[in-house]
């Protein structure tokens, strides 16, 4: 298995993904949308609302909020010494008291714990009109996609096969180069050629292909190699994500062929 990196920032990453199947390019995509734990509010105290909002939609609304945090410094609540009860290696609290008028940002939620905290500080909560006030306290857990949508570690996750393009000689009318969306596509010295661009921008959607009248170019793709790309939420950094994507395949398969000895 061979990875080249193409774009690599804190919430999103580009990669060339070589050697794999595509049963296993499609397990990283799905480990990478629903099996990383990360930060989210998972109960909330509302000791006053006056807002327009009902407490469920307040509550809804701050379980929405992306959560940055150290996450290899708390444990599942399933997973923990407590079993669920609730402790500091498994939750931190935060609170939130605002009063009108106002408009309520996460950049308002105070943290216990400074390591986590949102993501972004200007997602707006609720606007607050004179005298309306809002106070909670909120309680935020590690959790996984799998669980709820909150916890979802990964998004905009997926992939394509890697473009494999080919010339042959011809008449250079030049119709490939004048239909390709991608503009991938230029005459030099007497070729059809790839721009810099390269195949990895092709969408393979064989424009170029129909419109030659000589089949001097074909498009196909390498059933081995993938254009990889994802976002993150920004409870963890995109190079943290991918990390511990592959990390749960290879615990999931270790732990399926533990299952599978015992048989
Ligand atoms: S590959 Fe076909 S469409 Fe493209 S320049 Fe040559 S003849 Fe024209
Ligand atoms: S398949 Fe589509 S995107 Fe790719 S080179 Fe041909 S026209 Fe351009
Ligand atoms: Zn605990």
């Amino acid at each position: 298995m061979d990875i080249d990196i193409l774009e690599l920032s804190e919430r999103k990453a580009r990669f060339v993904l070589s050697g794999v199947s595509v049963s296993f390019a499609n397990a990283l995509r799905r480990a990478i949308l629903a099996e990383v734990p990360v930060m989210a509010i998972d109960e909330i105290n509302i000791y006053d609302n006056t807002s327009v909002l009902f407490d469920e939609q307040l509550g809804l609304r701050m379980g929405l909020i992306p959560l940055k945090a150290e996450t290899k410094n708390f444990n599942l609540p399933e997973e923990c010494t407590c079993e669920g009860k609730g402790c500091p290696t498994c939750q931190v609290s935060m609170t939130l008291s605002a009063e009108g008028p106002k408009v309520v940002y996460s950049g308002d939620i105070v943290s216990s714990d400074p390591t986590v905290r949102p993501a972004d500080a200007t997602i707006p909560i609720v606007e607050l009109k004179d005298k309306h006030k809002v106070v909670m306290e909120a309680i935020a857990k590690l959790g996984t996609y799998r669980k709820h949508s909150k916890w979802q570690a990964g998004i905009a996750s997926g992939y394509k096969n890697m473009p494999v393009l080919t010339f042959r000689e011809c008449d250079l009318c030049g119709e490939c180069v004048n239909v390709c969306p991608r503009d991938i596509l230029k005459i030099e010295g007497n070729k059809v050629k790839l721009t810099d661009k390269g195949a990895i921008e092709c969408s393979l959607c064989k424009l170029c292909e129909e419109a030659c009248d000589m089949d001097a170019v074909s498009v196909s793709y390498d059933p081995e190699s993938f254009v990889m790309t994802f976002e993150t939420s920004g409870g963890i950094t995109a190079a943290q994500l991918a990390v511990e994507a592959a990390g749960s395949i290879k615990t999931r398969a270790q732990k399926m062929g533990e299952i599978l000895d015992t048989l």
